[in-house]
């Protein structure tokens, strides 16, 4: 059989998150809105009205075209899309066709199996508007114009990646971008981003690309990778019965699990783009890109960089944490707070300290035990209520002692549920460290008279009792004790008085193994 191979090329749209649509001034929060409530003469398409440019969906496209390594301007135009669909009812929609917002871009994705990175083009990043949506019912289809004219971007890449798999990383990262510039929670599965996939095959070592299908109703990156997978086999399939691949636009059937033709491709003629006669061009001074490009945060993957770098993360605890903003930047004020060079001594004398507390401790704490809770509570990083100061303080007194590990996870678990500060918590739950080696010396005496078997056989070669003896220590501070001290008073216990009843103990053993 000729080896094949594939050839994909991607267009996202994503909502973009301003308050108000892309030409008019409604809300453009609509999801939970009763249909046509969010309308006004311009969304619904009435008779002589005119369209304004929304300068903060101009931003958010402009931003995300830098984030995409794009280039931006000097001059974009708007341009009218004619099609007919109840859902629109200008009869077209406001887009850009000759002259986007950005164009020439890129994105690096990592090849997960060779842990290569490979840069996937951008042809384009463009402004444009949603359309209306229909709602289905017996009899009659309902029009909500909620949704028309909310600012939609859209991102369109080379074909340039090889794989379904690479087409799941590409939007992987391209979702991660969007969501750390926030502007879009590029949820896919609720609608805010989009994704049609360009797929085509063609025998190995041809030049030439093969005709290309387009999936649409793609509403998961596993659906678009399954279909794009799906895809693949069918055209080869065509290609190996020595039929050709007819250019047409698919939808991806969920639960049959195969695409289903919808319509004979159209061209770019169908749609008889021309410039928008409403809208100026929009001149884009070099300050302007500038001004937007000053508020560019550092994305995800110059922050993973950093978190190895300089923090000495290792990669895996560097990507968990820097894959959403909102955890990274708790993260690093937990860190901040932990690492804040404090005075210590009398005023007058005092001489600065650095934190016990590392990186790599708040990492461990922060993909641990704070995970943990709040997968457990279903709970988001901002609904987190353990502040910054209070986390650290917490890991301060683990660090200086006064409080053992598991007494740390129990008061942070108090913390998670009430947001309390760590001291008070720790004080109500009498849970301050026994480093007190009088108090810790006599629960360890006691220990070891109430058990004399145990003693005899710990003596007599089964040193695996030691954790044993450790647990029924600890178990009498009532958990309290510092363990490294317990540990150092037991073993010199247990040793010290070895030879004085050696001869005792050894009866023991010897009664017990007959
Ligand atoms: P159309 O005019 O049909 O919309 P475009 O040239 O605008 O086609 O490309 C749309 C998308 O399809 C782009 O993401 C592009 O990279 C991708 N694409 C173009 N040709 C192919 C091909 N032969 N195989 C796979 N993807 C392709
Ligand atoms: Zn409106
Ligand atoms: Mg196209």
């Amino acid at each position: 059989m000729t080896h094949y191979e594939t050839i994909i090329g991607l267009e996202v749209h994503a909502q973009l998150l301003t308050a108000s649509k892309m030409f008019c001034g409604c809300n453009a929060a609509y999801a939970a809105a009763p249909p046509n409530t969010h309308v006004c003469p311009v969304c619904m398409a009435l008779p002589g009205v005119l369209p304004v440019i929304n300068r903060a969906a101009v931003e958010q496209t402009i931003l995300a075209g830098l984030a995409l390594n794009c280039a931006i301007g000097p001059e974009a135009v708007f341009a009218r899309k004619n099609y007919h669909y109840a859902d629109l009812p200008k009869g077209y929609q406001i887009s850009q066709y000759e002259l986007p917002l950005c164009r020439e871009g890129w994105i690096e994705v990592e090849d997960e199996v060779e842990g290569k990175v490979k840069r996937i083009g951008i042809t384009r990043a463009h402004l444009e508007e949603d359309t209306g949506k229909l709602i289905h019912t017996t009899g009659a289809s309902l029009v909500d114009l909620n949704r028309a004219g909310v600012p939609l971007l859209e991102i369109v890449t080379e074909p340039d990646m090889r794989s379904p798999d690479e087409a799941y990383a590409y939007l992987t990262r391209l979702q991660r971008i969007l969501r750390y510039l926030q502007v879009s929670t590029a949820d896919m599965e609720k609608g805010a981003m989009r994704c049609e996939a360009n797929v085509s095959v063609r025998p190995a070592g041809q030049a030439a690309f093969g005709v290309k299908v387009e999936v649409k109703n793609l509403n998961s990156f596993r659906a678009v990778k399954l279909a794009l997978e799906y895809e693949v086999s069918r055209q080869i399939a065509a290609l190996e019965r020595g039929e050709r691949v007819v250019q047409v636009t698919m939808g991806w059937d969920e639960e049959r699990g195969r695409t289903v033709i919808q319509r004979v491709k159209e061209s770019a003629n169908d749609y008889r783009y021309f410039p928008e006669p409403d809208l100026p061009p929009l001149v884009i001074a070099p300050e302007w890109v500038a001004a937007i490009r000053s508020r560019l945060p550092e994305l995800p993957d110059a922050r993973m960089a950093r978190f190895v770098n300089e923090l000495g993360l290792d990669p895996q605890d560097a990507r968990v944490l820097a894959e959403d903003r909102a955890v990274a930047e708790y993260y690093e004020s937990v860190l901040r707070q932990a690492s804040a060079i404090r005075p210590a001594g009398p005023p007058g004398q005092q001489r600065e300290i650095p934190s016990a507390v590392t990186p790599k401790t708040v990492a461990n704490w922060v993909t641990g035990e704070l995970f943990r809770l709040m997968n457990a509570a279903g709970a988001e990083i901002a609904a987190v209520r353990i502040t910054p100061e209070a986390f650290a303080e917490l890991l301060e007194l683990a660090a200086a002692g006064q409080i053992n590990l598991n007494s740390a996870k129990r008061v942070f678990g108090v913390m998670f549920e009430t947001g309390r500060p760590a001291r008070a918590i720790v004080q109500e739950l009498g849970l301050t460290q026994v480093s007190d080696v009088d108090a810790l010396a006599a629960a360890v005496a006691g220990i070891i008279g109430q058990y004399p078997d145990e003693v005899a056989r710990y003596r007599g070669g089964k040193e695996s009792l030691f954790n044993w003896f450790l647990g029924q220590v600890m178990r009498e501070t009532r958990g309290k004790g510092n363990p490294a001290v317990v540990k150092d008073l037991l073993r010199e216990a247990l040793t010290a008085n070895a030879d004085l009843k050696s001869s005792t103990g050894g009866c023991h053993v010897l009664r017990r193994t007959r």
